[in-house]
């Protein structure tokens, strides 16, 4: 049993935050097409994303902030019927259309399901193919594109609902994934360790954090090897020693050098480098369980290519 889980759902194409936005549904379309193309689609075992529970989303956040969120999605609605405008901004990067409701709660629900399936021994590993993304997502608020934190809900429900004891976060996103240290931070059933670009949005990650916290900040323009590096130096050696039961991957593929929102340079071939690397650590501790979710990845052309580098290590292809 080597299966792969493509877990992914309509309504995350739907969601969309007005003209010309970075975070765009052709991301899942780029997706799509290269999977389809190159064959590595028809390998894998293609689920629908559930909507997520309101009791599992508030695992990591506040009941609120999730009630808040529902509030502006309600009245957004009213407000079109009204003659309004198609979005409620939440920050100047991030807003709702009247499907974004369902969308974040279908990205989590993907990551929640790829747990179920990988913790039933139907699939050994999973990949999310959904937006909104997560991992800026706080335990009260919503920001840089996110609605709800998909990898820190589906860490902590894999915790509190499987009794698992200890998990990983592995978050190789150009940003630091300041929502899952927010939600997880001190919290020792988890590690989380993260390369990211620095100083850069959103200038979190850097000074004091808690011990779970592995985070390398890295200048702009810093190449692939030397992240290789410094994952074989930094990110291996904690992970082997915490021995997770189960790893989560905030996928974000905008560290790649043909991305404009980032200034780092990776290429394909370190998106399959890193997935090996956790895939073996995975194999080692973890009886192969990997759930991974996509978080950023705004050069549509070099996103498709990157996620399948990644799902090709992912499912021995
Ligand atoms: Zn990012």
């Amino acid at each position: 049993m080597n299966a792969t889980g493509y877990f992914t759902h309509n309504d995350c194409r739907m969601h969309e935050m007005g003209p010309g936005h970075p975070e765009c549904p052709e991301r899942l379309d780029a997706i799509e097409d290269r999977l389809l193309a190159s064959g590595v689609g028809d390998a894998l075992d293609r689920r629908e994303a559930p909507l997520a529970a309101l009791g599992d989303i508030e695992l990591a956040h506040d009941r609120m902030m999730v009630a808040a969120i529902r509030g502006l999605s309600d009245h957004l609605a009213d407000d079109i019927d009204a003659g309004g405008p198609a979005y409620a901004q939440i920050d100047p990067d991030t807003a709702l259309n009247v499907h974004s409701w369902n969308a974040a709660l279908r990205a989590a629900g993907a990551a929640l399901a790829a747990t179920d399936s990988v913790m039933a021994g139907e699939i050994e590993n999973a990949f999310c193919a959904v937006r909104p993304p997560g991992h800026h997502a706080c335990h009260n608020k919503a920001m840089g594109f996110c609605i709800f934190n998909s990898v820190a809900i589906a860490a902590k429900y894999a915790l509190e609902r499987h009794g698992l004891k200890r998990v990983a976060i592995v978050d190789f996103d150009v940003h630091h994934g300041n929502g899952t240290e927010d939600i997880l931070s001190g919290d020792e059933r988890v590690l989380m360790v993260s390369f990211f670009q620095h100083p850069f949005y959103p200038y979190s990650g850097t000074g004091t954090h808690a011990g779970n916290m592995v985070n390398v900040p890295v200048p702009a323009y810093t190449r692939g090897m030397e992240v290789r590096e410094i994952i074989e130096a930094i990110w291996i050696p904690r992970l082997e020693e915490f021995k997770p039961e189960m790893i989560f991957i905030s996928a974000g593929f905008d560290a790649h050098r043909d991305d404009e929102l980032g200034q780092l340079g990776l290429v394909e071939q370190d998106y399959a480098w890193i997935t090996q690397r956790i895939k073996d650590v995975a194999k080692r501790h973890a009886q192969g369980r990997i759930v991974s979710s996509l978080e950023g990845g705004y050069n549509l052309r070099a996103l498709g290519r990157s996620v399948e580098a990644h799902i090709r290590v992912l499912a021995d292809l």
